[in-house]
């Protein structure tokens, strides 16, 4: 059985991190109202930090994806859940917990772009950058952390320890 082991960020430290990028994203957006899309369901703890610490007017919607990976080259991802609001025209940030092989949030990224926001940019907590498989711009990252499966602040194992205040990397235990 897999349980939380060694922790990697603590509750201090992704406090500050969340606060350092709020403070970017806030002077980027200037005053102008952003919509926070959050990838479900690891983004939402991540997203509700971050939308309580930003400087704008903020308006908050979820899409849930799901991936495949299996024998393909090329990931391909299908909607789950999609946007309430209209995103023609307005200011779009994808909230994501952690960016991996990249194809959740280009999947993500593709189907926004069509609607034509006025700007879309990603904001990701953690970055697994050494196992990306697609390119993905990403706008802010939080931290890069090593190619190791993490739980906690949103993550999962089997839909458990999202409800973790740090993160931790998994150990059997
Ligand atoms: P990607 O499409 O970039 O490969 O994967 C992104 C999604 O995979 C994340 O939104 C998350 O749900 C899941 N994921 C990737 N790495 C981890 C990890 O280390 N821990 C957990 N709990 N989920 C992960």
């Amino acid at each position: 059985m897999a349980i939380p082991g060694k922790v990697l960020l603590t509750e201090k430290e992704i406090k500050k991190k969340v606060r350092d990028l709020a403070k970017k994203v806030s002077f980027d957006y200037k005053r102008e109202e952003v919509i926070m899309v959050g990838v479900l369901k690891g983004a939402f703890v991540f997203l509700s930090d971050l939308m309580r610490v930003v400087k704008f007017p903020v308006k908050v919607d979820f899409m849930a994806v799901k991936s495949y990976r299996g024998t393909e080259t090329t990931g391909k991802a299908k909607i789950l859940l999609d946007l309430r609001e209209e995103i023609k025209g307005k200011n779009v940030l994808i909230v994501e917990d952690i960016v991996d092989t990249g194809i959740t949030l280009n999947t993500v990224k593709k189907i926004l772009e069509k609607r034509r926001p006025k700007t879309l940019k990603i904001c990701a907590l953690l970055d697994k950058r050494g196992r990306r498989r697609e390119k993905v711009k990403l706008d802010y990252v939080g931290i890069t952390i090593p190619n190791k499966y993490v739980v906690g602040y949103g993550l999962d194992f089997e839909d458990k320890y999202r409800n973790l205040p740090y993160v931790a990397l998994l150990k059997d235990g």
